[in-house]
Parts: C-alpha cells; structure tokens; sequence
C-alpha cells in the first residue's frame, strides 16, 4: 500500500483574498497546502446566503481560483463529512482557518476542532476579519459594552493598535487535488433567472475589485466623507461592505490604508469619522457574538409586545419600491438593481418600513438579506434593530424618518432619486418628494398621473406617526 501524501489544509470562509490573510500565510510557511472552499448550506440553516451574496460569491471565488492557478478544491455539504473524505485521502497535518463569528459558524467550528483534534489533526485558527474580536474588547467589570460611544472610544480606541496587515504569500507550497472535488460552477451559485446581468458592470467582486475600490475611495472620496456620506448621490462612501463581508479586503488593510492618508489637509475628521464607522461594523460584530440572539429576538424586551401589523401587499409594494414616496421607492430600486443601497437610504426605508407601515423589522432584515450583496449577520440584524428602536444602542423610538424632509435634504436635486425613479424625472424639485401636492398641469407637464405611473402615497405621513408613536405609547417605551 502507498503512503498517503501529507498535506495541510488552508480552509477558505469568509476571507477570500490572499494578502493580509494570517491563516493562508501561515499554512503556506508549515508546507504543502490544499486550499479548500466549502458550501456549507447544511449547518446555516435559516441563515443560508441570500440569492445576492451567492451572486457575488460565485465571482469572488472565480477571481481567487484564477489567482491561485485553479488549485482550489470546491465542496456542497456538511464540513464535517467532507474532513472525513479529506483525511481518507491524505495524511492531513493541519487545517488552518480564519476565524468566524456567526452563531452558528461558531458552534459548528467548535464542535469540527474538537473532532479533529482528536482524529490528531492540528487544528489553527487566525483572526482576518474584525480589528479587535469580541472577547477583547469588554467593559472594566468583564460585561460585553451595549452602547457604541463608549465601545469605540473607551473599548477600541484605548485597546492594543490592530495588527497591521501582511504581504501576500509565495504561493509555490500550493498544491492540487490528487483526487475528485466539485467544479465552482458545481456549486450551483448562480441564480436561475439572470437578473444579475446589470450587476456584472456595476461591480468587481474579488481582491483586486476591493483594492481598486479602496484606492479610489482614499484618493477621490475620503476628502468631504463626514459630510458627504449622507448624501446618496454623492461618491463620498467607499462602497467598500461587500468586500469586507467576504474578506476580499480585511479591515486592517482598509484601516491602515486610510491612515496614509492622515497628513493630507483638512482630512482630519473625514478620517475620523471613516474610522468610527469601521468601528461600527466591529461593534456589530461584538453584539453578535455576546447576544447570538440578536438575528431573532429584540435585544429590548418590551418590544416583544409591539403590535406589529401582517399585510403582505403592503409589504409587497415596499419591496417593489412602489410606496408613492420618491426617496424610499429610490432606495428600494436601486437594492434590487445593484445589490447595494445607500445607508442613509438604507436608514431612511428601514424606518419606514417598522414606523410608518408599522411591519415588523423581521421583514426589512429577510429581504435586505437576500437582496444585499452585502448581506451580513451581524451588521444586518444590528442595524434593522437599530433602526426599529429594539436594539441595544438603537435610535429612540420617537425619531421616525419624514421621506419628505429626508429627500429635500439629502438628495435637493433629486440625482439619486430621479436616477431610480425615471418616472418622476421631469417633475420640479419642489414637488418631488411629495407629487401627490404638485398642481394637475405640473403632474401633466411632467407626463405623470398618479395612481397610475406613479402610486399615490400608501399612507399618510402624520396619521402613520402619530399611530406609530400611540402604539410606541402602549407598550410604556418611555
Ligand atoms: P462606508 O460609509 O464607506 O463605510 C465603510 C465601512 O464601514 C462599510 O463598508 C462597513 O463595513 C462599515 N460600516 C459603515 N456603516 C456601518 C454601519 N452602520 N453598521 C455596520 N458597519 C458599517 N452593512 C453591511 O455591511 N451589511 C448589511 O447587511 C447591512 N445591513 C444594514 C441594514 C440597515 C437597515 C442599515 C440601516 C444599515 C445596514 N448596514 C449593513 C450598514 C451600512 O449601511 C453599510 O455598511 C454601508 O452602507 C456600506 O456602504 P459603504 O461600504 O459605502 O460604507
């Protein structure tokens, strides 16, 4: 009988890039490596990917492949099973990973290491994806932090620097499959229907995507971000999430690429403020792992009894960014069109989907997560938490978004808002964000009949505020 052929294992998950990625460098400095990638649909339950973010995976995983000669080995299944085939096959060393931190990709890692390690298999994990884990940043009593301020500035600005981030690898210790795995296209990511076929020139996924987004946001949009970024139709925001939420990019190197830039004048708050926003996502991050409830239940109580109402078609319309409310229907569009949505706008629909349409925050969170091309557990559910009040450090009860005032402010000329609502583009700036006012020859003028072209508005601003607040009111959210 042959000896088997000893290898380690580089485990790719959510870090698909080969710079700056602890666990690949040193798997290559241990040997032999066979980089692996697997579909886990078994284990994520009800958090299987979304029909986006499988769009964006298949190509995120197209461009690492190339870049590793096509050496990748694809699996479908439960990965336990497949490190049992694996070990039948080689005399597997070590396998080496980046380390997650799902709820349920953390149970399921555990109980993998420890299944391992006792088969003798030498088991390493690496941080690539967050700038201070959990565990690392706590309160001075050892309690996990619940408002961000005090997160940010006393928890993580006052921990440890983040480590800065590594060069890529040599990758000649990359080796191939001796033996049978799937194809990429196996995989089976793409979607049945091609509604994707915009998104293909609108986006880049991959490592060189992340860094030339990266590149063009320092150099063209840092300058002005404080201010800049609440306005969708400005190019001020890096656009950076889906490649940060597959680990195209790591935080480290986004965190230290735009601290090349502190000597530039006049960028000091822009920086500053980009950098609270990557703490954000930490913060997200740290919510998630220290109450893995918070996908499912309101991190406040009292919101268990809100009077959430059921209508689908209601429901429906928001989806379809057919509310009769320009700003929120631009929003609504231009996630189903590119994947992506400006979180200002993201803001401003989450909170007229829990506020004024009084639909529970659960349905904002589903959809935006099959849609986003950056969907992700932890900044998804604590940002819908956010925006509906029930979170931890969640944006008071009282403060209900008015899309009218919102669209005059943000998008005065209407670029955004025309952009994906083309039906409106010829109406007067002062009657686009409330046409339902605009006079019949103006309506006529601009080619539009509501009701018809365009909806009429699906409620009224003032009654569903004030039926929101009353209903705030009864559960004593004070
Ligand atoms: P930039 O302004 O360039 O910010 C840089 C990076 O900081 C982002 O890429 C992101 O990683 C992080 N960041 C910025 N704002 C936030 C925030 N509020 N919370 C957490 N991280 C932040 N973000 C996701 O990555 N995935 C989601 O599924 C998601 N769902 C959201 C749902 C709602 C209802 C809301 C209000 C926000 C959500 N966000 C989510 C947060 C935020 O809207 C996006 O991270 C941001 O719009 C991404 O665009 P950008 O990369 O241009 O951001």
């Amino acid at each position: 009988m042959t000896a088997k052929r000893l290898i380690s294992i580089h485990w790719f998950r959510q870090d698909l890039r080969l710079s700056d990625n602890p666990a690949l460098s040193e798997a290559i400095e241990s040997g032999d490596i066979l980089p692996i990638y697997i579909l886990d649909d078994i284990n994520s339950n009800d958090n299987k990917m979304g029909e986006a973010s499988r769009w964006w995976l298949h190509h995120s995983l197209s461009n690492l492949n190339k870049k590793l000669g096509g050496k990748i080995s694809f699996y479908n299944g439960d990965p336990k099973e497949i490190f049992n085939k694996l070990s039948e096959q080689y005399d597997v060393k070590s396998i080496y990973w980046n380390r997650c931190y799902e709820p349920w990709r953390i149970k399921r890692d555990k109980d993998l290491k420890k299944d391992l390690e006792e088969k003798n298999i030498h088991i390493e994990t690496h941080n690539g994806s967050l700038l201070w884990e959990p565990w690392t940043v706590l309160k001075n009593d050892g309690t996990p932090y619940r408002v961000f301020s005090p997160y940010y500035k006393r928890g993580c600005l006052e921990a440890p620097a983040p480590r800065e981030p590594i060069q890529e690898p040599s990758l000649s210790n990359i080796v191939s499959n001796l033996f049978d795995s799937l194809s990429l296209d196996d995989l089976d990511l793409l979607p049945d229907v091609g509604w994707y076929e915009d998104m293909e020139n609108l986006w880049s996924p991959g490592e060189d995507g992340a860094k030339e987004k990266l590149h063009k946001f320092l150099d063209y949009g840092l300058l002005g971000y404080k201010e800049g970024r609440n306005f969708p139709a400005k190019k001020n925001v890096s656009q950076l999430s889906p490649y940060m939420h597959f680990g195209e990019i790591s935080p480290n190197q986004v965190w230290y690429g735009a601290n090349m830039k502190e000597g530039v004048k006049g960028i000091a708050d822009d920086l500053k403020h980009f950098l609270s926003e990557l703490g954000w996502r930490e913060f997200s991050y740290s919510l998630l792992y220290h109450f893995p409830s918070l996908p499912k239940e309101n991190l406040q109580k009292k919101f268990d009894n809100f009077p959430w109402q059921e209508n689908k078609k209601v429901l429906d319309r928001w989806k379809k960014g057919l509310t009769g409310y320009p700003i929120v229907d631009a929003g609504m569009r231009e996630l189903w069109q590119t994947g992506y949505m400006h979180n200002r706008v993201r803001m401003i629909v989450g909170s007229f989907l829990v506020k004024n349409l009084l639909l529970h925050w659960h349905e904002g969170e589903k959809w935006f997560w099959d849609c986003l091309i950056d969907a992700d557990l932890a900044s998804n559910s604590a940002s819908w938490q956010w925006v509906a009040g029930s979170g931890a450090d969640a944006a008071p009860y009282f403060r209900i978004f008015n899309p009218i005032t919102q669209g005059v402010r943000f998008d005065p000329e209407g670029e955004y808002t025309k952009k994906y609502v083309p039906e409106l583009k010829d109406l007067p700036s002062k009657y686009l964000y409330s046409p339902w006012e605009a006079p019949d020859d103006i309506l006529s003028e601009a080619n539009i009949i509501l009701g018809d072209n365009y909806p009429k508005p699906i409620v009224g601003i003032k009654e569903s505020r004030e039926k929101a607040l009353s209903a705030f009111d009864k559960i004593r959210i004070k």
